[in-house]
C-alpha cells in the first residue's frame, strides 16, 4: 500500500505558518522545533519540509538532498544543545515513531532528539 499523506496534519499546518512553533533550526528541506510537551530538557523535533509519513517513507523517497540536510540538521541540534558525544555531552536518543504499533501521533515523519538528562531504557 502507498504511503497517504494527511496535508492536515499539525506539521503540515506548522510549515505552512498556520501554527507557530518554537524553531531551533530551518534549513531548506528541514524544520527543527522544539517538542510542545518536552519529556526532557533538550527534546527537539526535527522534520522533513516535504510530505513524509514515517521514518520508512522518508529513507525509501527523499531525495539525497533532503536526507543528508536532515541529517545534518539533526547533528546540529545535537551538537548545538551540548549533548553531543563530539561535544563532551552526555550523551541523548534519537527516537521515530510510526503508526499504530510505534505510537505515532502526528503522522508526518519526525525524529524526537531527547537528553539533558539520563534517560533508562525504552526499548520497550
Ligand atoms: O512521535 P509522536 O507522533 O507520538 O509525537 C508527536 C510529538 O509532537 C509529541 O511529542 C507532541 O508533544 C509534539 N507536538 C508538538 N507541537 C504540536 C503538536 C504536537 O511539539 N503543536
Amino acid at each position: 500500500m502507498p504511503h497517504a499523506y494527511d496535508d492536515q496534519n499539525i506539521f503540515a499546518k506548522i510549515l505552512r505558518g498556520e501554527i507557530p512553533n518554537d524553531t531551533v533550526i530551518e534549513t531548506e528541506h528541514t524544520l527543527a522545533f522544539r517538542d510542545i510537551g518536552p519529556q526532557a530538557p533538550v527534546h527537539v523535533l526535527v522534520i522533513p519540509k516535504g510530505p513524509y509519513v514515517s521514518y520508512d517513507h522518508f529513507a525509501a523517497e527523499a531525495s539525497e538532498a533532503e536526507i543528508v540536510d536532515f541529517a545534518r540538521v539533526s547533528a546540529r541540534v545535537i551538537a548545538e544543545a551540548g549533548i553531543g558525544l563530539g561535544e563532551g555531552g552526555q550523551g541523548y536518543r534519537v527516537i521515530s515513531n510510526a503508526g499504530s504499533h510505534g505510537t505515532q501521533e502526528v503522522p508526518h515523519y519526525h525524529l524526537h532528539v531527547v537528553g539533558g538528562r539520563a534517560l533508562g531504557r525504552m526499548l520497550a
